[in-house]
């Protein structure tokens, strides 16, 4: 029903969804089971998630899980992502992500637990990523977790860093939110490179970055 309402093909969600989730996988921004992808349902109080546990580089449609924000299955079988909580939060308090990508980057996690902060040293890290939030450790899978990234969620920004675990990245689809995850990885290996020869990155002037926000009449 809300298919033909909203014109949106839910079969291809599930679809995309796989394919993103391969896509970490295949550039190293997750493990064979780490990570996971969700999709809001459009039009509804539901969302579409990838399984606990299990094999993430070639998930297909039928492996994956629909859920409500209370974490109820709406439809499917097997077990939902223990990080389901994040992804319902996120829904909850951003009307304009439409899906969300958890993962582990490695050169994102490794500058983090350096104290190092991301910086717009490249033209994608600031029209991707935009604004970027850190969340301290709480364990995988918790209310607790669910509720320090909401916090952050509710500010506005596009990805946070989760202190010794992975990232967070919102987008208003899916590609949106894989292009912010992969985008973190970029921007903290160039970085990386840069530091690791000895040098302090130079960024892109405020005044540029000012100018593309007026540009694009993007909030900060
Ligand atoms: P799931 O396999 O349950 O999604 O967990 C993976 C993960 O990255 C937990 O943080
Ligand atoms: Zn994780």
């Amino acid at each position: 029903m809300s298919e033909l309402i909203f014109g949106f093909d839910e079969e291809q969600i599930k679809k995309d969804i796989c394919k993103v989730m391969r896509n970490l996988f295949e550039r190293g921004l997750v493990s064979a089971l780490g990570g996971n992808v969700s999709a809001r349902v459009p039009g509804a109080k539901e969302f579409w998630i990838t399984p606990s546990g299990i094999f993430k580089g070639e998930l297909t449609p039928d492996d994956l899980i629909k859920l409500d924000f209370d974490g109820n299955i709406v439809e499917g079988i097997g077990r939902p992502s223990i990080e389901w909580p994040l992804h319902a939060a996120i829904y909850r308090v951003r009307a304009d992500v439409n899906a969300v990508v958890h993962a582990h980057n490695p050169f994102t996690l490794g500058l983090a637990l350096a104290g190092v902060g991301l910086k717009p040293i490249t033209v994608e890290a600031v029209m991707v990523l935009r604004k970027v939030e850190v969340v301290p450790f709480a364990f995988p899978g918790t209310d607790q977790l669910a509720k320090l990234v909401s916090e952050k969620a509710s500010t506005g920004a596009r990805a946070i860093i989760l202190q010794n675990h992975g990232i967070v990245a919102m987008g208003a689809n899916l590609y949106e939110a894989e292009a912010i995850a992969e985008t973190l990885e970029e921007v903290a290996i160039a970085q990386f490179v840069a530091l690791a020869l000895g040098k302090e990155p130079p960024v892109i002037p405020e005044r540029d970055v000012e100018l593309y926000y007026k540009l694009y009449r993007l909030e900060k």
